[in-house]
């Protein structure tokens, strides 16, 4: 086959030129209002009744001629006589007349010939009369009908995305049903090694990621998805596949085999059967997108790469999708911020994903391909071609994807179920990136944390205050967390009794930079030099010592499964794991916490926590607090 080489990219510019000339006529249904929620109103909806249909009350009291109240005061109540009582929904026919008051419920309908309401509140009942202490004017309490809405007058715009406020509004106008836009999206995933999420995955595999995040994207953008699930690498199939798909829906969305690679073949079939009218746009990440027209509807090959494939639906297919109908977009706003660290960029157009906390913007990129991405950023950040680097502090433009709740403190470092505690206690969004103690250091050394968690021994024992020294960090506090029990972790019918017997076992260990890693390490130091041995001598005996797990429920999983026969992690995850523990040590879990921080909400929030009675009695078993717990240490 022919290799496709991205000699010519499309500008950036020319592109969104191209998609602003793409417009889909979507076709007008009719839904029932309970299955409406998400869609797009397709006319502008009259009101076929009064709202409120009748004169009703507002106020649980009486009905009364307003002139009777006129002269009532504390020391010198009315007397009315009750005549009758209106309940809520009551359709018998009442006359109130002067001199008389009839009892009524809020939204009972006022009777015939009063023209007040006096609250039950500034009465009293005595015998068959009420007294009325205070004057009411003539309407008080109550509501004339068609004043909310009046008959025919226009409740709900076109073009309008129907959420739970508009679906209150067309039932209280006594609607069942509405007329939405439906423009059908057909999502095509491509690629041999994909399988669908639910299946156990085969080796090689990957589950199918894009049907689903395009598909809600898709929804999110108030048009209708229809998945058509995944298609083998396979010409005649794809062919099969999207001619389907084009023949059932409005638009279509395939993605992976975009590129150029081995057996990458979908733009291939675009231009066979349509026309191409762009294939390689010069942005990052997702440059490989086709965006084709086959029979008059619009066929964009997104890129594989999930990140990419959704950045990609964004920039060019969400506003496809708007544009035709009708609607802006509901949650594409743009937040101001400024970039809490430098970045690098240059050579093409880059859509640069990042974390938003507190108006400052942090990168979230990893390697290309990586899920992550996707969870620990809230938006992009648009960087042009001629951009090389944009400085700490400069304002951005974030766009923010759907409709994400912004943290309200970040912590990267390692992971620890009482950082879990902590959130749920505070009631605030963490977000946490476990990614071990040393990226916890570097992160708040470079200001991308507003927290590092951090549990890093030195050689003498000591946690976390080397580490900060020899990183000579500043502007920094160290706030001293728990202890926590650290030990080895086996499956109950695999018991090991000591850290001797690591060097006969398979062993699973954490990730290169992990705190617990190096406490491990320090531990068989100790070990090594009792048998009369060099530390890394007794290490090359260890199997799967340079193994890395990210997170200590990782590693219990790798054990659990019998990847490996022990871990080195903490009792409260073994625990939780139904895993066998013997304690080896005990580590102190610390936060490190930018001081300019110090004083807001959130961090006084997050020690007010720390320090609590509550967080030392619900700590998992093998955690707890000790009389350091919450002490600020600085500075250093
Ligand atoms: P492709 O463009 O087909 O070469 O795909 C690029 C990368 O994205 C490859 O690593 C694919 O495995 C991955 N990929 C493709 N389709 C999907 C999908 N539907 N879900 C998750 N990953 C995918
Ligand atoms: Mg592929």
């Amino acid at each position: 086959m022919e290799r496709k080489e991205f000699r010519e990219l499309t500008p950036v510019e020319e592109a969104r030129k191209l998609i602003e000339q793409i417009r889909v006529q979507p076709e007008i249904i009719t839904l029932a209002i309970e299955k409406a929620v998400g869609h797009i109103i397709a006319d502008d909806i009259p009101s076929g009744v009064d709202v409120p249909a009748f004169n009703r009350s507002v106020k649980d009291g009486y009905a009364i001629h307003a002139k009777d109240t006129y002269q009532a005061s504390e020391p010198e109540p009315v007397k009315l006589k009750m005549t009758g009582s209106i309940p809520a929904g009551c359709s018998d026919t009442f006359f109130a007349g002067e001199g008389e008051a009839i009892e009524i419920s809020t939204g009972a309908p006022i009777p015939d010939g009063a023209d007040a309401v006096v609250m039950v509140e500034q009465t009293k009942g005595v015998d068959d009369n009420i007294l009325v202490y205070q004057p009411v004017h003539i309407n008080e309490n109550i509501m004339k009908a068609g004043s909310d809405i009046m008959k025919g007058e226009r409740v709900l715009r076109k073009n309008t995305r129907i959420g739970s406020r508009e679906i209150g509004v067309l039932a209280s106008v006594g609607m069942k049903e509405v007329p939405v836009r439906k423009l059908l999206v057909g999502i095509i995933s491509t690629g041999n090694e994909l399988i669908e999420p639910g299946n156990s995955l085969g080796k090689g595999l990957i589950f199918d990621a894009n049907s689903y995040a395009i598909a809600a994207s898709v929804e999110e953008a108030g048009a209708i998805p229809k998945m058509y699930g995944i298609i083998p690498d396979d010409g005649k199939m794809m062919e099969e596949g999207l001619d389907r798909a084009i023949r059932e829906c409005h638009m279509v969305l395939t993605s992976g085999s975009t590129s150029a690679g081995v057996g990458d073949i979908m733009y291939k079939i675009i231009e066979d059967k349509g026309k191409t009218l762009t294939h390689g746009i010069a942005i990052k990440p997702g440059k490989p997108v086709v965006i084709g027209m086959i029979d008059g509807i619009p066929t964009i090959g997104l890129p594989g790469n999930p990140t990419s494939a959704l950045s990609i639906f964004n920039e060019f297919v969400a506003p496809i999708i708007h544009n035709s109908l009708g609607t802006a977009p509901s949650f594409r706003t743009k937040v101001q911020a400024v970039m809490g660290t430098g970045i690098r960029s240059g050579g093409r157009e880059e859509l640069f994903p990042v974390g938003v906390i507190r108006g400052r913007a942090y990168p979230a990129d990893k390697t290309s391909g990586a899920i992550t991405t996707l969870s620990d950023a809230d938006g992009i950040i648009e960087i042009n071609a001629e951009t090389e680097y944009i400085d700490a502090g400069s304002p951005v433009e974030v766009t923010m994807f759907g409709n994400v709740r912004i943290p309200d403190l970040m912590y990267v470092g390692g992971q620890c179920p009482g950082i879990d505690l902590l959130e749920e206690m505070t009631g605030l969004v963490f977000r946490t990136l476990n990614r071990g103690s040393s990226a916890g250091f570097a992160a708040i050394s470079s200001g991308t944390t507003d927290i590092a968690c951090v549990n890093m021994v030195d050689a003498e024992g000591n946690y976390n205050s080397s580490t900060i020294s020899k990183m000579n960090l500043e502007n920094i506090v160290l706030v001293k967390g728990y202890r926590r029990e650290l030990g080895l972790i086996f499956t109950p019918d695999n018991h090991v009794d000591g850290l001797e017997e690591i060097t006969s076992l398979q062993l699973i260990n954490r990730n290169r930079g992990s705190g617990t890693r190096a406490i491990l390490e320090r531990e068989l130091g100790t070990l090594a030099e009792a048998k009369g041995m060099t530390k890394s001598e007794f290490i090359k005996n260890i199997k799967g010592y340079n193994s890395g797990s990210k997170t200590h429920r990782s590693v219990c999983d790798a054990v659990k499964s019998g990847k490996a026969d022990v871990g080195f992690g903490i009792r409260a995850a073994a625990e939780e794991s139904g895993l066998g523990f013997v304690p080896v040590t005990e580590d102190e879990f610390d936060f490190v916490i930018r001081k300019d921080l110090l004083d807001i909400r959130e961090i006084q929030v997050f020690l007010n926590a720390l320090r609590s009675e509550e967080f030392s009695r619900r700590l998992p078993a093998g955690i707890h607090t000790y009389e350091m717990t919450g002490s600020i240490i600085s500075p250093f």
